[in-house]
């Protein structure tokens, strides 16, 4: 009977994806992980969806950046603590199943909101990336995203070139290096779509400035973009 027990036990229950201590259901976190989340309080960037200190619409990094075309930035939490190993271990730790409870609370987030989308996009990797880690972590949490939604993802970007690393480089330097670096696939399917974008870290919102004017010339009506993280 104890045996019995202990089997029924162990298929029921699941650890927690960053304490361990195992959870009733399987949504990923226990609740006090979950309540560690460094989720973004109002008053919030008009822009970027980034905590403000509420002087100005605009936080501090979007009033240094050139006017954004997107229509409204949503950011889940800060980039720290919890919020922040999860990605890293979504991102460089083959930790694939933290795509679907990050891609959860993306999810829910947009619910909330009043944008309107017919389509969810992931910020593409360049091939070799996407060849040395085996996946594309954004493209794991737009295909949730886009699950939970019931909103089809559409691959319409590709990267056209190898791109090194942004941050340490100064606003033209960024610039100049994502220059070009996105190309619409299919216009077809880019025309009058009204797009979210997806990302797993804004830093200086300079890639996903850059891909939704890549969009926005692919004839894209509209475009929205969701970042897990805000630095
Ligand atoms: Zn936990
Ligand atoms: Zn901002």
């Amino acid at each position: 009977m104890n045996i019995l027990k202990n089997i029924t036990k162990e298929i029921i229950s699941f650890p927690c994806l960053n304490c361990r201590n195992e959870i009733a259901e399987d949504n990923g976190l226990c609740n006090n992980c979950f309540g560690e989340l460094p989720f973004v309080h109002p008053p919030l960037c008009n822009t970027c969806g980034a905590e403000n200190d509420g002087i100005f619409d605009l936080c501090e990094k979007c009033l240094k950046e050139d006017k954004r075309l997107w229509q409204q930035g949503i950011s889940l939490m800060r980039l720290e603590g919890v919020g922040q190993q999860l990605v890293h271990r979504l991102k460089y730790g083959n930790e694939t199943a933290l795509a679907r409870t990050l891609g959860k609370i993306a999810a829910e987030k947009v619910k909330t909101s009043a944008i309107q989308i017919d389509c969810i996009v992931p910020i593409p990797l360049h091939w070799t990336r996407r060849l040395t880690r085996g996946y594309n972590q954004t493209a794991l949490l737009a295909q949730v995203i886009s699950e939970e939604l019931k909103i089809p993802l559409k691959k319409l970007i590709k990267r056209t070139r190898y791109t090194p690393k942004q941050a340490k480089l100064g606003r033209k330097q960024r610039l100049k290096n994502l220059d070009g670096a996105f190309a619409v696939r299919n216009l077809k399917n880019c025309e009058n779509s009204k797009i979210l974008l997806i990302d797993d870290v804004m830093t200086t919102g300079t890639t996903l400035s850059v891909a939704t004017k890549t969009l926005l010339n692919g004839g894209a009506k509209t475009v929205n973009v969701l970042a897990v993280l805000r630095a």
